[in-house]
């Protein structure tokens, strides 16, 4: 009778085993990283669990910078968020009193201005745009001097989606930054990233880092996606801070990182 209670807390305690292993890698943290917790968890259970990821992403979290005159430019895939981004962002200055503008640095997509200027119109920000087709570096930098000559404090630019295997385009990006170096600081480069895109993400954030100098992450659509475990190991190894979590398409729908509520969030629906 002992002998059969022992094997069946084995077999618990393996399937128990199992089951987080199938919940890490569903979550997103990949195969490599989620046996780095499986082995934390063996020893040491939840709370070893918990430690570690705390440990892991306690540096993660970075309030964005600001000067007197700010220059937020975003890069990211297309589809990943980026407007959506802006405007949130360019609304939370609005509301501290700031003199916003949006520049739209996409020439390429008729779309990508018109959604920008819909944002601009329904929250009030001004949006400076260029000729469909023009270099989008020098609309950048005409966009720039429009804004520091009318006294815009917070100013924050578009680029074009793009995918991070097209060279040109990622090169264009470094240029559109260098433009923006010659007038400006670049207060902050905000990547921004589509958390359902999980372990994708990688080469994301491989590719724009050193094309856009990136500084910090904005990680979107955290309520709708299934692997935000991708940002933990994205983080160790890449090592740039997160500034906010995208929760959903309304303008306030966007939160400041906090490690822990976000290690809380990853761990909790397995162990509640
Ligand atoms: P862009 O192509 O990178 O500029 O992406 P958009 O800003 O146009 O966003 C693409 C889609 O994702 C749109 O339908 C947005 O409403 C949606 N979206 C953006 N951020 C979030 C978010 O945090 N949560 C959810 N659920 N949807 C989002």
């Amino acid at each position: 009778m002992r002998l059969f209670k022992f094997f069946s807390f084995i077999k618990e305690r393996k399937e128990l085993i199992s089951d987080f292993e199938e919940y890490l890698i569903l979550s997103g943290f990949g195969i490599s990283f989620s046996e780095e917790i499986l082995k934390v968890f063996k020893k040491r259970g939840e709370r070893g669990v918990r430690e570690f990821l705390m440990d892991s992403m306690k540096d993660a979290s970075k309030e964005l910078s600001e000067d007197n005159f700010s220059v937020y430019l975003f890069s990211g895939v297309n589809g990943s968020g980026k407007t959506t981004c802006i405007a949130k962002i360019g609304n939370m200055f609005k509301r501290k009193g700031e003199k916003v503008l949006f520049i739209s640095g996409d020439t390429f997509r008729a779309g990508a201005t018109e959604q920008l200027t819909i944002w601009g119109e329904r929250l009030n920000i001004d949006v400076f745009s260029g000729k469909k087709g023009a270099d989008p570096a020098s609309v950048v930098y005409d966009g720039i001097v429009y804004g520091r000559n009318r006294n815009f404090t917070r100013i924050l630019v578009d680029t074009a989606g793009r995918l991070q295997n097209k060279k040109n385009l990622m090169m264009e990006l470094g240029k559109i930054r260098r433009v923006i170096e010659k007038l400006s600081k670049v207060t902050e480069s905000i990547l921004v990233l589509d958390s359902t895109d999980g372990e994708n993400l990688f080469s994301q954030v491989e590719k724009f880092k050193d094309a856009a100098s990136v500084t910090g992450i904005v990680l979107t659509k955290i309520d709708s996606t299934i692997k935000p475990g991708a940002i933990v190991p994205i983080f160790l190894k890449f090592k740039i801070p997160i500034l906010f979590l995208g929760t959903g398409e309304g303008v306030d729908d966007i939160e400041t990182f906090n490690p822990r509520d976000f290690v809380d969030s990853l761990i909790s629906p397995f162990f509640s």
